[in-house]
């Protein structure tokens, strides 16, 4: 076999993905090197597998509300081995998809690990692959704190796998899995807490989504706990004991941790030295190259943002810049990070665009803030007061809507479409102008009218 490419990607998940394909469809021969599962994170254990159970999570609310229609609806406890076999059955039909795409485009496939040993050699199992480029798209894997018994911890990649669901559990962690497996668990029965270490979970999101969901999800009976840390895990007969900050103690059959991901990089680099930060992230410049000139990386490997969408951009972007019509792509079209759509998978749904409040006062000197909370039409037939939070910002002196936010029913439905009018710099003029679709939710962010004008301290 003819072992030398024009590009030779390391990791088959989102990112390494698409820029192998879309490099093969420019005429580049390119192999892809796979050591775990075919489509990376997202599609194994991930997006894809998460959002399953967050549907799975919903079905004993939904039966309440079919009773407030005049339904008889009763659904049980989840049989959880038919859920994680069913799940199992579509990843495993997804990661087959992948392959072939791969194939299909007439991308050469290694199984492996694969190690970067020159600029231009990467060593798979026994073979030396030797390329032009090399891309490194090997993603993130979950970060444990050092505690005592941390061996007794679950991460996410567990609940996938997870052979029995627990009766109780606790999840570790204020950012996005925390809060989606802490609602997923709570929804398929499981009696969760959610230990933060901060004030209020997820930071960085806006006050007013953060703390309306914390609203929400102690009133779906979500336990939470914040401004405590975990001190010590320890295994107690079939469950575990949780040492905590403020010296009390949890005992739970699980304990989730989820305190966020860092870049995979071990035994990556053999006598190449490329540049990476503290947390392993390798740095790269506005082309995605190392300081290792032919030597690229994408995706959560360099930690700018670690979501799916970014990592299949970048893959695209960059399979362009190297195989394209050069002159259809400069370096400032390189990735636009600015006002990236996002969404939070918990109950209620997050979905935001832009600028949270504070972010907004920090760069803008006078802002005007609309905010809206209701209950949903659907849930008016019955007893269910789970309520829907939206809210817009909007700097003054340019109209410019700067922050968009959503906590609710199909949050990230609804801004995945406004997202294309906050980054065509939308103003709050025009989407007054924009006539409602009744009876929605979503015609909230049209009908906005009365604003609260923030200045600057
Ligand atoms: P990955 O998808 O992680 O792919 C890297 C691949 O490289 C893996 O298949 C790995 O096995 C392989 N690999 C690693 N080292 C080597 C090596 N040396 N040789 C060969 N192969 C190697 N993002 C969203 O946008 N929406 C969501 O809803 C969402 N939910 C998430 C839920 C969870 C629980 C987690 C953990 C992440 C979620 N994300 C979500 C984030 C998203 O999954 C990642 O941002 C995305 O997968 C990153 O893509 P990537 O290509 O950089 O890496
Ligand atoms: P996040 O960065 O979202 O959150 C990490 C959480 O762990 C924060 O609350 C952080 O607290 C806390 N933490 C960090 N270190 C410690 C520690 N030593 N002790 C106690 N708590 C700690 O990471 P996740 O693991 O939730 O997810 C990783 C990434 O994956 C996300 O950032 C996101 O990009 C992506 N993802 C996207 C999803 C989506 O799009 N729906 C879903 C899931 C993941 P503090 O805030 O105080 O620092």
């Amino acid at each position: 076999m003819d072992n030398n490419f024009d590009l030779v990607v390391i990791g088959a998940g989102s990112g390494g993905v698409r820029a192998a394909r879309i490099a093969a469809t420019l005429g580049a021969r390119v192999a892809i090197i796979e050591g775990r599962f075919f489509g990376g994170t997202c599609v194994n254990v991930g997006c894809v597998p998460k959002k399953m159970f967050a549907y799975a999570s919903e079905f004993t609310a939904m039966a309440e509300l079919a009773e407030n229609y005049g339904f008889t609806a009763q659904v049980g406890a989840v049989n959880w081995p038919q859920l994680r076999g069913n799940k199992d059955k579509e990843i495993s039909r997804l990661n087959g998809i992948y392959e072939q795409l791969l194939d299909g485009a007439g991308v050469s496939i290694f199984r492996g690990y694969g190690q970067v040993t020159a600029n231009n050699t990467v060593t798979v199992n026994d073979q030396s692959l030797v390329a032009k480029h090399i891309i490194v798209a090997t993603g993130g894997q979950p970060f444990m704190p050092d505690i005592p018994g941390a061996e007794h911890a679950l991460l996410s990649d567990d609940l996938f796998v997870l052979p029995v669901l627990p009766k109780t559990a606790v999840v570790v962690g204020g950012g996005y899995i925390a809060c989606e497996f802490a609602s997923i668990l709570n929804g398929l029965g499981v009696q969760v807490e959610q230990v933060y270490r901060g004030e209020l979970f997820l930071r960085g999101f806006d006050d007013d989504i953060r703390q309306h969901v914390a609203t929400s999800m102690a009133a779906d009976g979500v336990a939470l706990r914040f401004n405590t840390d975990v001190t010590a895990i320890e295994k107690d007969g079939s469950g575990k004991t949780i040492r905590l900050s403020d010296n009390s103690a949890i005992r739970v059959d699980e304990v989730f941790y989820a305190t966020g991901r860092v870049p995979k990089v071990s035994n990556l680099f053999s006598g190449v030295d490329v540049a990476t930060k503290a947390n392993g992230a390798i740095m790269v410049n506005d082309q995605f190259e190392t300081n290792v000139p032919g030597v690229y990386a994408i995706g959560d490997v360099i930690d700018r943002v670690q979501l799916t969408p970014v990592a299949l951009a970048e893959g695209m972007w960059l399979a362009n810049h190297l195989f394209g019509d050069a002159s259809a792509q400069t370096s400032a079209q390189s990735v636009d990070y600015a006002n990236i759509p996002t969404a939070v998978f918990s109950h209620p749904n997050i979905a935001t665009i832009g600028l949270s409040q504070t972010e907004a006062l920090d760069k803008h000197s006078v802002i005007r803030v609309y905010r809206s909370t209701f209950r949903p039409l659907r849930y008016t037939l019955g007893d269910i007061q789970q309520r829907t939070m939206m809210k817009l910002i909007v700097d003054d002196a340019s109209d410019r809507v700067v922050g968009l936010h959503m906590a609710g029913e199909e949050a990230a439905e609804i801004v995945q479409g406004f997202a294309v009018a906050v980054r065509m710099g939308a103003t709050k003029a025009d989407f007054d102008r924009t006539i409602g679709i009744h009876p929605t939710s979503a015609e909230e962010f049209v009908t906005l009218r009365q604003g609260e004008t923030i200045r600057k301290e």
